[in-house]
């Protein structure tokens, strides 16, 4: 406990391995040991990691889907009496399509410090193995099973100018790559990640058609993460002569020298100055 301190309590989101317990990392470990409470998603499950790793904990507090929003209370009062309480969920970052987010923000009202000792995340993973830009890029986590969110979500997903990054069961992989096909065209470019960090990792990198019949021809097993591209942009077409004059001299028209309005003609249809100024003198002749 920091004396004096009026919420001194403090609740750290810690991140474990998607697979590989060699991805834990030496801080998470310290963490964890350190730890007055661990709220985890499944007592037996995060009590066995913890004991592969050698650690001593004081208290497991089981945190999941269904008793996430009675347990904040419990979480708060822990923190009021300046414990540190650690978060993980069974794989992964807590919160990413994970239990965390009520307690998370429940402590951060109640003005307790938050921290994060960050690590392994199925998605971050995913995008960057799948090779196709990290630049921009959108979360989509599990997509909605049917009806009209599932089809907007997929076509938000086709008009995207950013990466998709979708978390999908192995039952559902083929059907969700069947609608992504229907939707974006069989032609856009897909990861499918599988297994990431394990030893039966594969990253498959194609189209959404070759996907899908591949995905159609055998049952898909273990965890996959679908990294879909961004809409491929529409090729602007090169404007006419005629455009370029008719836009020159409009502008001309308003007061602009011919220079002045070649220049701002050529950064509206994308053409090179030069070439503005000379296709709207050809116009006159000259
Ligand atoms: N919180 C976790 C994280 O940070 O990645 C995600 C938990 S979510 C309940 C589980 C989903 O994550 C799986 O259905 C799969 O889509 C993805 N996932 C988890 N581990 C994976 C792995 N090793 N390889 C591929 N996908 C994985």
């Amino acid at each position: 406990m920091t004396g004096g301190d009026q919420h001194p309590g403090e609740l750290v989101i810690v991140a474990t391995p998607i697979g590989n317990i060699g991805d834990l990392s030496p801080r998470a470990a310290a963490t964890l040991q350190e730890a007055d409470v661990v709220c985890c998603e499944d007592t037996r499950h995060t009590g066995q990691l913890l004991s592969r790793l050698g650690l001593r904990t004081s208290r497991l507090l089981s945190v999941h889907v269904h008793n996430e929003r009675e347990r904040v209370a419990e979480v708060l009062e822990m923190l009021e009496r300046g414990e540190r309480v650690a978060l993980v969920s069974d794989a992964g970052t807590p919160a990413v399509s994970d239990p965390g987010e009520m307690v998370i923000s429940a402590a951060i009202a109640a003005g307790h410090k938050v921290t994060t000792v960050p690590g392994p995340s199925a998605a971050v993973s995913a995008l960057v193995v799948a090779g196709l830009g990290t630049a921009r890029w959108r979360f989509e986590g599990f997509l909605p099973r049917r009806g009209t969110e599932r089809a907007k979500r997929l076509g938000e997903i086709a008009a995207a100018s950013h990466t998709s990054v979708i978390y999908e069961s192995p039952q559902r992989i083929s059907s969700t790559l069947q609608d992504l096909a229907k939707c974006c065209g069989g032609d856009r470019k897909v990861a499918v990640c599988r297994e990431l960090t394990k030893l039966f990792e594969e990253t498959w990198r194609g189209t959404l058609a070759a996907a899908y019949e591949r995905s159609a021809a055998s049952a898909a097993r273990g965890e996959h993460v679908l990294v879909v591209a961004a809409a491929p942009v529409p090729e602007r077409s090169s404007p006419s002569a005629g455009e370029i004059q008719s836009a020159v001299a409009s502008r001309m028209s308003a007061g602009a020298s011919r220079r002045q309005a070649a220049a701002e003609v050529a950064a509206d249809l994308g053409v090179s100055k030069r070439f503005a100024y000379e296709t709207s003198l050809a116009r006159n002749g000259q």
